[in-house]
């Protein structure tokens, strides 16, 4: 057995060869795979071996074609069959609902060029003749949907990446992992010790106890997953093979295997296996099998597809596999610990192996995953996903695998975790909850006499005029809302200036004073943007996405020198309210001594003030657009805070806001959002945020490359449509066309209360970036006139906040 490798893979399921293969095709060859059994010994040898390209998040579903198309190239490379059949698959639709959803899933493909086609139900039932008509509406047709051997494709990876010089070694488990203090590791295995400088924990079923050897708990749960395969059935003899099928009333999907079919259902009533440790004696097992659980979509089956009632089971599978909170694969690297990779919680192994194996090769060898893996990133994830959050989430997520997630809609399990001091007082004035983080933040207050409830739908919900209520108040007198929800850093040392820097693509304003700014990778893409206050000399408080506190953390790190500067994430510590709109001033006023006049306390300043007798961190800034400002307080005194402002308030008939009518001003105002407009596939100048970069300062990270793309341009532009909608307004990834052509897709949309207007912000070709009309958004499987917007649909001139 070697003792060194420049990367150990620990795990021989799809996703471990898949790492294996990727890194020798990136170049690195002296890889090893360590493997407890035989290739395959996980949740990988009893899959379905079911793919196709359809994924909420348009990023993973990019992956997910990337891995299809992959498998033609593996057999080549390889010589070994992964038993491919592209059958095509259909997804049926019973309820219009549905259809409304597919139409929109179609429309979202069009922009990544999948080539869905929304077809009538005879036309689903030509190429599904087993479903009974009555029962649907309509479907979507997928061409390259199919599926492949389990087996067949994990030794085509496994032969393709010896053949590129990595090695395999079976039936060796790995028992521990030790850090040196140079970043590389001991890998202890049942037969001795490999030293490598990498690591990557793809253990499938045993991620959590790979991680655990490392003090990483890390957020996946397995479930029971049970399809059953008939005999040979009279109907099919002759016929051609049959198409993958799934219909979500039944929460049920079929495909044709040898004479007769496959079913499959992922059940309301699902089970966790082996919750909190895996067994190291289970390997190439089933589970008991439970027909009871899965009774109520037998039964749909039997309706729906009537042929299924008269054919005998010839076998049942019943196997776990590993979810993450929300059913997206953990990747990446983990912050702390140094060269150590996480590939797991991948629960479609065969659409999303070769995604997974791609992104984290690149990001080994390169440094950067090279694409946009946001939704796959281990990063997502903080220290409130603990076990029993996990299981709660992971539960909820598998009941929900086929069902439609509207985009109102928030779902309610292991809620409420976590609450701020403040959480009751709102919870007394008809809050709508929304979990973000595991946090509790209101959405928006139901006046009195309007019950606390929001409708899920596809189209503007009841909550439309009771949140243009609260954009009302905000522009027409004052509006409080709580902030706490933002992620939070304190920075400090006397290296604090330099570092930032050369961090930020801003320059650090003045004591005092607050600046924007944008984070840029080497490649100069946008990898985060940030509000820096500046504090003291040495002294700034930032702000950005608590969402991404784990992964700008984990840039930090690798950024940080070894003295001098600390940078310590504090969101929950501090927790805030703002007040915004014309009165806010005059309200705040009337509890602070100092002058928050104009001239005393302009736009864009940052303060230590005492709020009554509240001490707290004050910015004259708000991302609703108005005057405005956020208040930051440790938070023993939120509550403290909030009643000193309600009282003020009723004077200047000030009202409770949440995040819709937030979310409705920074739209009308063309405020981007993390994860939204701005993303690691952007730069800064197509991003509109080139006001933001300081090409005076001699040296930041990315400053190069946005250089480059400040003087030779960017192939896209973010814009900012009104749009011609009726009764649902754009959400995001819907597409854009011009001239009867999809020529991007939206980032994120809504109705602007205040312009009264429906609002769409995404992306188009920069070459598309003054033309004047052409613009249609596609919602819900209609298209309506857009109209590109020079300035923001409501003050255009931004004076209000500055006023
Ligand atoms: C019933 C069923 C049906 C499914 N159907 C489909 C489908 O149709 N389509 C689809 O895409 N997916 C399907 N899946 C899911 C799919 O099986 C998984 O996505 C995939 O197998 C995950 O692969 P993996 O490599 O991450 O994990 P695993 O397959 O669990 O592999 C992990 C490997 O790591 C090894 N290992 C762990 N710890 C150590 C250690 N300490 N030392 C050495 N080796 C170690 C294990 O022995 C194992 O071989 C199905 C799963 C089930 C159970």
């Amino acid at each position: 057995m070697k003792n060194h490798a420049q990367a150990v893979i620990i795990g021989g399921g799809v996703v471990g060869v898949s790492v294996l293969y990727h890194l020798t095709k990136a170049g690195w060859r002296d890889v090893l795979l360590i493997e407890r059994a035989e290739l395959t010994s996980g949740s990988t040898w009893h899959a379905a071996g079911g793919m196709h390209t359809v994924n909420g998040d348009p990023n993973v579903a990019k992956l997910q074609q990337y891995t299809i198309n992959l498998y033609q190239e593996l057999e080549k490379v390889s010589g070994q069959s992964c038993g491919m059949h592209i059958t095509g698959g259909i997804m049926l639709a019973g309820t219009q609902e549905r259809l409304d959803w597919l139409k929109m899933t179609q429309a979202r493909g069009r922009y990544l060029g999948m080539d869905l086609e929304i077809v009538s139900v005879d036309e689903a039932a030509k190429l599904f003749p087993l479903m009974d008509k009555k029962h649907f509406k309509g479907a979507m047709y997928d061409p390259i949907e199919g599926h492949v051997d389990p087996y067949g494709v994990t030794h085509a990876y496994a032969k393709a990446a010896e053949m590129g010089g990595a090695e395999i070694l079976r039936r060796n488990r790995v028992t521990d992992l030790k850090a040196r203090t140079d970043g590389s590791w001991d890998v202890i295995t049942e037969h001795g010790t490999v030293h490598a400088e990498h690591v990557v924990n793809a253990g499938g079923l045993w991620a959590r106890e790979v991680g655990r050897m490392v003090g990483l708990e890390l957020p996946i749960l397995a479930m029971e997953h049970q399809y059953l395969l008939t005999d040979d059935m009279p109907v099919l003899a002759g016929l051609k093979e049959q198409i993958h099928c799934i219909d979500f009333e039944g929460e049920l999907y079929l495909r044709q295997e040898r004479g007769g079919m496959l079913v499959g259902t992922y059940e309301r009533a699902g089970v966790p296996w082996s919750q909190r440790t895996t067994p190291w004696d289970f390997g190439q097992d089933l589970l008991p099998n439970d027909l009871e659980r899965i009774a109520p979509s037998l039964e749909i089956a039997f309706e729906h597809f009537p042929a299924l009632g008269t054919a005998g089971i010839r076998k049942v599978i019943n196997g776990p596999f590993t979810f993450a909170p929300d059913g997206n694969p953990l990747i990446g690297p983990i912050g702390g610990l140094k060269n150590f990779w996480v590939a797991c919680g991948v629960m479609a192994g065969f659409s999303q192996g070769g995604g997974v194996g791609l992104a984290l090769a690149h990001w080994m060898v390169d440094g950067d995953p090279g694409a946009d893996i946001w939704g796959m990133d281990v990063a997502r994830y903080g220290g409130w996903a603990t076990s029993a959050y996990t299981n709660a989430k992971v539960r909820e997520n598998y009941s929900r695998r086929f069902r439609i997630r509207f985009p109102n809609e928030e779902l309610d399990a292991a809620r409420p975790l976590r609450t701020t001091a403040v959480y009751d007082r709102l919870a007394a004035e008809n809050a709508i909850f929304g979990e973000y983080c595991g946090l509790e933040h209101a959405l928006w207050f139901a006046p009195a006499g309007v019950a606390a409830k929001e409708n899920i739908s596809f189209r503007r919900s009841n909550a439309h005029q009771h949140v243009a209520a609260e954009c009302r108040a905000v522009r027409d007198a004052v509006g409080l809302l709580e902030i706490s929800s933002y992620g939070k850093f304190e920075i400090d040392g006397l290296g604090t200036t330099e570092w930032l820097n050369r961090m930020m693509a801003n320059r650090v304003p003045a004591v005092g004073r607050i600046a924007l700014t944008p984070m840029l990778n080497e490649r100069g893409k946008l990898i985060g943007d940030f509000t820096m206050c500046r504090l003291g000399q040495n002294r700034v408080f930032l702000i950005g996405t608590y969402a991404a506190e784990s992964y700008y953390m984990r840039w930090f790190e690798r950024h940080l020198p070894k003295m001098g500067v600390s940078v310590r994430p504090c969101a929950m510590e501090y927790v805030g309210l703002s007040v915004a709109g014309p009165l806010s001033r005059v309200l705040l006023q009337s509890l602070v001594h100092d002058d928050l006049s104009n001239a005393a306390f302009p736009f864009m300043s940052f303060r230590q003030l005492d709020v009554g007798m509240v001490p707290a961190l004050v910015g004259r800034v708000s991302f609703t657009g108005d005057l405005g400002y956020e208040i930051w307080v440790t938070s023993e005194y939120q509550r403290a805070l909030y009643d000193l402002l309600i009282a003020a308030g009723r004077t200047y008939g000030m009202r409770l806001f949440g995040g819709r009518a937030l979310n409705s001003m920074r739209l009308e105002k063309s405020f981007g959002t993390w994860a939204r407009e701005f993303r690691p596939i952007y730069g800064p100048y197509e991003a509109g945020l080139g006001r933001f970069i300081d090409l005076q300062k001699a040296d930041f990270i990315g400053r190069t490359a946005a250089l480059e793309e400040k003087e030779h341009g960017a192939p896209l532009r973010l814009l900012a449509f009104r749009v011609d909608a009726a009764d649902a307004d754009a959400n995001g990834d819907e597409p854009i066309w011009h001239n009867g052509k999809v020529v991007g897709a939206v980032t994120s949309g809504g109705y602007g209360h205040s312009a009264q207007a429906s609002i769409a912000l995404g992306y188009v070709p920069s070459e598309l970036a003054v033309a004047d009309s052409g613009f249609e958004i596609e919602i819900i499987g209609t298209r309506h006139a857009a109209r590109r917007l020079d300035a923001a649909a409501f003050d255009p001139h931004g004076l209000r906040m500055r006023s």
